[in-house]
């Protein structure tokens, strides 16, 4: 066989466009950005303050506090890792962003109503 024909290569690889946009999809994917989240209480992504007063406000648990919550109750059903949950409940309180994204409304969580903070 010396007829080893190659297809035309468009139909093997990726558009470039397509690659690169993979790439960066990858990249970003992997924190590898150099983006960073903005700062806890950053009103950044909030919606305008007119709107908000069309929304009714509920209590509010930040994703993060409401994870430190889903860790304590697994504390009282799995007491051999105690421990391990209890450092990441620390964790996740820890890290709530206190106002929502959006519509700026503050976490109610009650780790931010101790004395200590
Ligand atoms: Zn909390
Ligand atoms: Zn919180």
């Amino acid at each position: 066989m010396t007829t080893e024909k190659t297809p035309p290569e468009d139909t093997l690889t990726l558009p470039r466009k397509v690659v690169s946009d993979m790439y960066k999809v990858c990249a970003e994917l992997l924190g590898d950005t150099g983006y960073t989240p903005p700062p806890p209480g950053s009103t950044e992504k909030q919606l305008p303050d007119h709107i908000l007063e069309l929304i009714v406000r509920r209590y509010y648990l930040s994703t993060a506090c409401e994870t430190a919550e889903a860790l304590e109750r697994a504390i009282v059903r799995y007491r051999d890792h105690e421990a391990e949950l209890m450092m990441w409940r620390d964790r996740m309180h820890a890290e709530c962003r206190l106002n929502n994204k959006f519509t700026g409304v503050l976490c109610d969580c009650e780790c931010h109503h101790r004395d200590d903070a």
